[in-house]
């Protein structure tokens, strides 16, 4: 089936051409007629599958064929969990719509929003945005919902995983009730079923490839390695010829860093993206790795998730993430569009019930690889002992533990310290 059999229009069937998609994806052929039927969709996508056309096309055709009153009204609403993905979607937005009427614009956190109402002024019948950043212009009076005709919710779990889904629900509340939802999400957990059922009206459901079948182009394989051995099996697989460029997940922000360092140390150049790197280090991180010329891209899995880059020949799982689907989409990451790829995971003594989660969810076991730093510690870690390393009693509002309160006397010497509870004075009251 061609792209010419899904009722497109001439410049949008010139556009992907252009683009070098020869046919539709299986979730294109589904959703674009639906979509063009004007459906409300819910849509259970794998990464990597070309999802972002299958709603973007017929966006373009229905606003282009009904042009609004003006263009600075916002009649597309795409809401997706990070500024990456945000800037990528908008991206194929772009590609796709050249040489169309409806203009496209993109906001997200973390950098200034003067530069996004600009683009704003000068149209936006899409908007591409991430939740933070609309509330809060919505909040400033820059933005109003009430043109939008069409809602596009992409990676509904993901915005579930990053605490958005109340944000979602204030956005959703401020968008005219007639408006057509496509809500896309690789895996149903209840919040998100519960949601699609709020937001959707007779729903036509689209589902390719569930999140237990990766892409089988994807050669997966594993070593078992120690902890400490980790950063150097990884340097001597990163200079393997077949390694043309690689995305190497940790599981933490600190161990993005530290993997830098460590392949710093062996000569290899690495870039990192995480949450704690600012929006343009981010930027920067991910130009100089989609360019080539910087190969080895390091990175927490918010960080990467959604991310599209074109010919990625490995993804390496430096450590096992906590929740199994997480695999999946880290290894999506390579093996797109057809294209195949290799995805190799570290396991060390500790990562046995991961590694235990992901081989249930892919059916198999992976098949094991061995390297010249065999496992040898084969006692896990005991958990750190009362005391040593305690729990954060409290977390701030990103999960993360609260700084230590500091009390005046450490501080400044000079303080005297104050006990920490008022001494209670014992009051003899007599029963009556
Ligand atoms: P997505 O799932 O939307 O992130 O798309 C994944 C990759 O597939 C992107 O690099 C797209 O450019 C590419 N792609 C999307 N649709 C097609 C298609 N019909 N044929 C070939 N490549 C495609």
């Amino acid at each position: 089936m061609g792209f010419d059999q899904l009722h497109l229009v001439p410049a949008l069937l010139s556009n992907v051409r252009a683009a070098g998609y020869s046919e539709p994806t299986p979730i294109q052929r589904e959703t674009i007629p639906l979509v063009l039927d004007r459906r409300d969709i819910l849509g259970c996508a794998q990464t990597g599958t070309g999802k972002t056309a299958a709603f973007a096309l017929p966006i373009l055709q229905i606003l282009a064929r009904n042009p609004g009153a003006s263009h600075r009204d916002i009649r597309a609403l795409i809401l997706t969990p990070t500024r990456e993905l945000a800037q990528q979607i908008y991206d194929n937005i772009v590609l796709y719509g050249k040489g169309m009427t409806p203009r496209a614009c993109v906001i997200f956190g973390g950098v200034g929003q003067q530069n996004q109402l600009d683009a704003l002024e000068q149209g936006s019948d899409i908007l591409v945005a991430c939740p933070g950043r609309l509330l809060d212009l919505m909040n400033q009076g820059f933005i109003t919902l009430e043109h939008v005709e069409i809602f596009v919710l992409d990676e509904a779990d993901r915005m579930l995983d990053m605490g958005f889904i109340h944000d979602v629900r204030r956005i959703t509340a401020r968008i005219p009730q007639a408006h057509q939802t496509l809500l896309f999400s690789a895996t149903m957990p209840k919040e998100v079923e519960q949601l699609a059922m709020d937001v959707l009206h007779n729903p036509a459901s689209v589902k390719v490839d569930p999140v237990s079948s990766p892409v089988e182009a994807i050669d997966q394989y594993m070593y078992y390695v120690d902890k400490a051995n980790k950063k150097r099996l990884l340097a001597s697989i990163l200079q393997e010829s077949d390694v043309e460029n690689a995305l190497v997940f940790s599981r933490t922000k600190y161990g993005c860093d530290r993997i830098v360092r460590d392949l710093r140390k062996a000569g290899i150049d690495a870039v990192a993206i995480h949450g704690d790197k600012s929006q343009g280090a981010r930027v920067s991180a991910l130009k100089r790795f989609k360019s080539g010329e910087c190969r080895f891209l390091i990175a927490t899995d918010i960080a990467a998730r959604g991310l599209d880059i074109e010919g990625l020949s490995h993804v390496i799982n430096y450590d096992l993430p906590m929740e199994p689907e997480a695999y999946i989409h880290r290894i999506g990451r390579t093996g797109r569009a057809g294209k195949s790829g290799t995805a190799i995971s570290f396991c060390c003594i500790d990562e046995y019930k991961q590694l235990g989660q992901v081989e249930h969810l892919l059916g198999f076991r992976l098949p094991v690889h061995e390297s010249q730093w065999p496992m040898e510690i084969t006692t896990p870690t005991q958990p750190a002992a009362r005391g040593q390393n305690p729990r954060p009693a409290n977390v701030n509002f990103k999960g993360e533990a609260a700084q230590p309160h500091v009390s005046m006397a450490r501080k400044n010497p000079q303080v005297p310290a104050r006990p920490l509870h008022k001494p209670v004075q014992r009051i003899n009251r007599k029963k009556v």
